[in-house]
């Protein structure tokens, strides 16, 4: 499954999933954009980590709800590397709480971030994709977008509106040779699911047939099978990889 000669970026790849991602694209061969927003040391060891391997990747710092701003990295890093063959859709947040208290800042952010941000980069990149007639979206939901979650209703909503985008993506960018499919983690261990207490946890465990949370590295096995030509016939899709958690 090479990627060799391909560009790849994945936004908010400096951590967690997005990190396990970039290094999964960039042992198969693909040159990696890692973006990231507010961590450049993580961005930095993530680089470190590729290049170690014998990798090619960048940085590029923006954030993915500023559409300005990711319109002209996105010229950027066409005019120095190349166009985008690859995008993952990875970048997220959440600010959580319950829906009667939940602050209207806190819907917006987590919106703004998690599901504009991936329109946002779609836009920029698929014009590219489309002269090239052929590319690879993946957009990352999570289990929450398909069974909801008590406390996360902005962060449900965002990840369930991913899909409807993926889709609808899929079906207008499938005769261009582009493919657009979410992969929905269950819970992974990253920083995002560090504050969970014990007890929580335990909750989680215990409603996860395979018994063990996840890892980056099994959310990056899903996105490397769908950037590869091994998914070339694959699209409009939700992968979920969740341990059993979900079962549609
Ligand atoms: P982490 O919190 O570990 O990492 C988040 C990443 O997103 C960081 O690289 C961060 O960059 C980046 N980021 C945040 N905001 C922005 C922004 N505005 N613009 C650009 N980059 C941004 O998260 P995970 O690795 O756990 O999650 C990755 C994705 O997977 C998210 O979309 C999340 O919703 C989803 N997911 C995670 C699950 C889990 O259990 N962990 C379960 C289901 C889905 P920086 O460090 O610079 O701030």
């Amino acid at each position: 499954m090479s990627l060799a000669g391909k560009i790849a970026m994945i936004t908010g790849g400096s951590r967690g999933i997005g990190q396990a991602v970039c290094l999964r694209l960039a042992e198969m061969g693909a040159e990696v954009v890692v973006n990231y927003v507010s961590r450049p040391d993580a961005a930095e060891e993530t680089l470190s980590a590729i290049k170690g391997n014998g990798g090619i990747a960048h940085l590029a710092k923006f954030n993915v709800a500023d559409a300005e701003e990711v319109q002209e990295v996105f010229k950027k890093i066409t005019a120095d590397h190349g166009t985008v063959d690859i995008l993952v859709n990875n970048a997220g947040i959440t600010k959580d709480g319950l829906l009667a208290t939940m602050k209207e800042e806190a819907w917006d952010d987590v919106l703004d971030i998690n599901l504009k941000g991936a329109f946002n980069c779609t836009k920029a990149a698929c014009r590219a994709m489309m002269k090239k007639r052929w590319g690879r979206i993946i957009n990352i939901s999570s289990v929450v977008g398909a069974s909801g979650n008590a406390g996360q209703a902005n962060y449900a909503a965002a990840k369930a509106g991913l899909i409807g985008f993926t889709k609808s993506a899929a079906r207008e960018l499938a005769s261009r040779g582009i493919t657009v499919n979410s992969v929905a983690p269950g819970y992974i261990d990253t920083d995002m699911t560090s504050d969970l207490s014990e007890a929580v946890k335990e909750k989680i465990l215990s409603e996860i047939p395979l018994g063990v949370l996840g890892e980056g590295k099994d959310i990056a096995g899903a996105v490397a099978f769908l950037s590869s030509e091994d998914g070339r016939y694959v699209t409009g899709q939700v992968i979920h990889v969740n341990g059993g958690m979900y079962m549609i």
